[in-house]
């Protein structure tokens, strides 16, 4: 994900950049000294029990859900995600009808129980109404409550059981419950697309999911509209038909994706098909009233290209861009073929989206406590494409500026709260780092950390624990001190 910040903040510091800094270094120094006594010890820092285990979270009442089925568990997102299921595929097959704002149609869930189950939990938004749940053909009893549906299967089930639970339902979709510091999320649109922007929560608006990262799955997804409109998604595109009254579009995911990631666009948009580096298929879609806003991605698989240099063959099986004729304010990373409003077409946003492929895509945080590998590595990203393509260009000044502001300097950035889960520092702080650690490891030694943490990791689920046990591998040495005052500590390190 990335949004606009806005023109007036960064204008202002830099008219009254005198006065604003000296305040802001004031308030720095300031807290630099002071002791907080929320700061975690080092011990709990990168102790994923400690840090997020599978307790429910304090606001979320475990007596809510029924006994026997999932409860959320992750702090960052309450009430989103289920334990004790795997999820293996994702089977959308629906239809959107415009004119009635009505989703319809079947989602099958395919998943393995990772311990006895006697009621299976998904989240599904309680604005969509479940009329049939089928457990491998047999009908199955649910209730349907505040974004949870409830399943009982015709027969519990035991540890690696695996099931396809087919569930039917429609209604007229609207967003989740705002997120923080990003608004609206999941089923978005207006009069003229309907569109799927979900990080962090945000699936259960459309489909029954187990909605967070750490459960990735395969997909298929096939959309019926009306005749004339396009409906983007994730994937291969397998087949599209139009019989004159009805569009049909069917795609294919067959690398792992996380529920955030998926993503459909429905609306005139035109298909936009190219080749980028070793045959890579480009299928992009642009609003049919602006086909000149393709040209902003001539330079795709030039980035494509750019990028596999620096972290390693890109990882999957297609790419793309989806524009939709709106002015959002944001990108998402949507897995191979992000999502674009049209005042975000900048060469940052595009390197960013397309950076998170590697980075959040194929190599997922195993928890939102993690989000600044995404959002660092996709930021720092956008300064490795201006050192190798604007002459000039000083990454170190580029570094050294994060500092400035103390929105894009304060942290922690590593289990950052709900509240900042989205913050700007977890972009810039998280590029600082990365760019810091170079710096402490040289190139050579970097690089082939990245790319080794790419390959190693690639289509699974990681955490902060894990990088840094990589990172201290390459370097030879004990890396703590470095990242706790980088990711956990509030001042800026000095
Ligand atoms: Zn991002």
């Amino acid at each position: 994900m990335l949004r606009r910040r806005l023109l007036a903040v960064v204008v202002g510091l830099a008219l009254t950049g005198g006065s604003l800094a000296g305040c802001s270094d004031d308030e720095t120094a300031g807290t630099a000294g002071a002791t907080d006594p929320s700061t975690p010890t080092s011990a709990e820092v990168f102790d994923p029990e400690a840090s997020n285990g599978d307790e429910a979270p304090p606001d979320v009442d475990p007596s809510d859900v029924p006994e026997g089925a999932t409860q959320a568990y992750d702090h960052h997102t309450p009430g989103a995600g289920s334990t004790g299921i795997d999820v293996q595929h994702y089977g959308l097959d629906l239809a959107w009808d415009p004119a009635a704002e009505r989703l319809s149609g079947t989602t099958t869930v395919t998943l393995r129980a990772e311990h006895d189950l006697d009621l299976i939990g998904l989240d599904l938004a309680s604005n969509l109404e479940v009329t049939d749940v089928e457990v491998d053909g047999e009908p199955a009893t649910f209730e349907h409550g505040a974004n949870e549906l409830v399943v009982q299967p015709p027969e519990p089930l035991s540890l690696d059981d695996e099931v396809d639970v087919a569930i039917t339902y429609a209604g007229d979709p609207a967003p989740a419950a705002a997120e923080p510091s990003l608004g609206d999320i999941g089923w978005l649109g207006n009069d003229e697309v309907a569109f799927v922007a979900s990080q962090p929560y945000g699936a259960s608006t459309w489909f029954p999911a187990n909605d967070h990262p750490s459960d990735k799955a395969t997909y298929d997804l096939t959309f019926e509209v009306p005749s004339g409109l396009a409906a983007a998604s994730n994937g291969v595109l397998v087949a599209n038909d139009d019989d004159g009254s009805t569009a049909t579009w069917q795609w294919a995911v067959e690398q792992p994706m996380a529920t955030y990631l998926a993503t459909v666009a429905i609306g005139e948009l035109d298909l936009v098909e190219a080749e980028g580096p070793d045959g890579l298929p480009l299928i992009s879609f642009f609003p049919a009233d602006e086909p000149e806003l393709a040209e902003q991605f001539d330079d795709m698989g030039l980035m494509v290209s750019t990028l596999e240099q620096l972290f390693g063959p890109y990882p999957f099986d297609s790419f793309g861009a989806i524009v939709v004729p709106d002015e959002v304010g944001f990108a998402l990373e949507t897995q191979n073929r992000p999502i674009y409003g049209t005042d975000v077409l900048s060469e940052d946003f595009r390197v960013h989206e397309l950076a998170h492929q590697w980075f959040g895509d194929s190599v997922t945080p195993e928890a939102w406590e993690d989000l600044w590998l995404n959002e660092g590595f996709a930021t720092y990203a956008e300064w490795l494409w201006r050192e190798r393509t604007e002459d000039g260009f000083d990454i170190d000044a580029e570094a050294a500026s994060v500092a400035d502001d103390p929105e894009t300097a304060d942290g922690p950035i590593f289990d950052p709260g709900v509240d900042d889960l989205f913050s700007f520092a977890v972009y810039y702080r998280g590029a600082a780092t990365l760019h810091a650690l170079r710096r402490e490891l040289g190139d050579e030694a970097f690089f082939a950390l990245v790319r080794e943490w790419v390959a190693d990791n690639e289509g699974g689920n990681v955490s902060t624990e894990d990088f840094i046990a990589l990172a201290e591998q390459h370097a030879g040495r004990d890396l703590g001190p470095f990242f706790r005052s980088w990711l956990t500590k509030q001042p800026y390190p000095a």
